[in-house]
């Protein structure tokens, strides 16, 4: 009920500045505002970050970023080998109406080849990753031959070439093996030793500074007095920071108050590449956050046409890039999501990664009117038909930080739809991956 009323009475003080500055000083679209942070965070990369990497060796290196093409500096896999258990032969010796016998030879295990050309009508036991010896092109799985003694019979209808690996079939001599850009993760590990790297150049993690702001939050494991909250963003942000696998330095609760806010702001444009406030944005009366980054920094934008989080303070401390996001707990995640985490991944050099979106019907009915994009939070799940739907997972208000925790996904409603009706598709966007 209170955050129905912590709405109201935001939204109330907001209508009235809006009123008055919205015709001289209208909302961003998401869009505009999210491809300004890009520009910023784009050059802050080619500025700095891509000058600034890191040598590790390739465990080390898993969570960050790629600096340079990796290339392949011989063919993956380096020897032609067999794909199963069975016998090498020459393709050409089988029949496709009749069986045919051969004469065991030898045998070829992975790290131990055969080292001599295998005759016509011989063939050799071979395991798999064992080379293909010379004078072979195929190999026949054990289980469709039969074997008695030293003579292994083959059936027709097996093909030249079968079950062999070539040299160069996963990358050859010379091919880019992994992109500059890529994220380190198990794979690219694998892949690494696979071509005997033993260090790589990678980006440097940005630093995070954050902070809360509000006179009324307490941190947790202190009593409560009238009016106060426990601060809860910074446990978000910690935990969305954390999965992004960044740098962090986290500054506490400062009070609203210009002077302790000029102080945490300069610290933090001195200490780390990335700066990130909660609260203290809107238009009420402890709302500093836009003057202190008027006189300190520059503001370069604070209003954007979404719900939750409109009121958003972006710029610059010290060329460093400044995110005051709003202090409600939803409108936290929402703005991180969409406007702070694709910034921070490009300074972390990673190419693009637009979150996933898909379309499927809606359960539940949304209220909203055409002129911001607005986020619900979402239940993905299966109808009794096995059809994918999605339903609102319960009270919206930007402060109900539970219906985020039982939701699984954002609902995404573009900036000119009206009112959602059951059965109308939306866009969702998973958390898998995010959250
Ligand atoms: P503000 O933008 O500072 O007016 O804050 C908007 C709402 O979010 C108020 O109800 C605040 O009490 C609440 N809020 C601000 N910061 C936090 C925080 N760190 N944790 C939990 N709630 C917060
Ligand atoms: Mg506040």
């Amino acid at each position: 009920m209170s955050d129905d009323i912590v709405e109201n009475v935001s939204s109330k003080k907001r209508s009235i500045a809006s009123c008055c500055s919205d015709s001289i000083d209208p909302s961003l679209s998401l869009s505009q505002a999210q491809e300004r942070i890009q520009t910023i965070a784009r050059s802050c990369f080619l500025n700095t970050f891509i000058h600034n990497t890191l040598l590790l060796p390739i465990r080390e290196a898993l969570g960050y970023t790629l600096a340079h093409d990796v290339k392949a500096m011989f063919d993956v896999p380096a020897h032609t080998n067999s794909a199963m258990d069975g016998f090498a032969l020459n393709g050409a010796a089988l029949s496709q109406r009749d069986q045919r016998q051969f004469l065991i030879a030898g045998t070829a295990l992975a790290g131990k080849p055969y080292p001599d050309t295998v005759k016509p009508g011989n063939c050799v036991r071979i395991m798999t990753g064992a080379a293909i010896p010379s004078g072979c092109d195929t190999v026949i799985p054990q289980e469709l031959t039969q074997c008695v003694d030293n003579v292994v019979t083959v059936g027709a209808g097996h093909q030249c070439g079968e079950n062999v690996r070539y040299a160069g079939e996963d990358l050859a001599k010379n091919d880019i093996a992994i992109q500059a850009g890529t994220p380190i993760t198990a794979t690219e590990l694998g892949l690494l030793a696979s071509l005997g790297t033993t260090h790589i150049e990678v980006t440097r993690k940005p630093k995070v500074a954050f902070f809360s702001t509000g006179d009324e939050l307490r941190p947790v494991g202190t009593r409560l007095g009238p009016g106060e909250i426990h601060d809860s963003n910074r446990y978000t942000l910690y935990g969305m920071l954390t999965r992004l696998g960044l740098d962090l330095q986290d500054l506490g609760v400062i009070k609203d108050n210009p002077s302790a806010l000029r102080a945490a702001l300069e610290h933090a444009s001195r200490h780390a590449d990335v700066i990130i406030s909660s609260g203290g944005v809107s238009v009420g009366d402890a709302d500093y956050i836009k003057d202190v980054l008027d006189e300190i920094g520059a503001v370069d934008f604070w209003k954007i046409a979404i719900k939750p989080g409109r009121p958003l303070a972006f710029g610059t401390i010290n060329g460093k890039p400044f995110f005051g996001l709003p202090g409600n707990p939803v409108a936290v995640m929402v703005t991180f999501y969409q406007l702070v985490r694709p910034a921070l991944l490009t300074l972390a050099g990673l190419k693009a990664n637009p979150a996933i979106r898909f379309k499927v019907p809606c359960a539940s009915r949304l209220k909203k009117k055409p002129g911001r994009v607005e986020f619900y939070r979402g239940v993905l799940e299966s109808n009794e038909l096995g059809e994918t739907i999605v339903r609102s997972s319960g009270k919206q208000g930007s402060g109900v930080l539970s219906s985020m925790s039982r939701a699984n996904c954002f609902i995404v409603l573009p900036q000119s739809q009206g009112t959602v009706e059951p059965g109308d598709p939306v866009d969702v966007e998973p958390f898998e991956g995010l959250v």
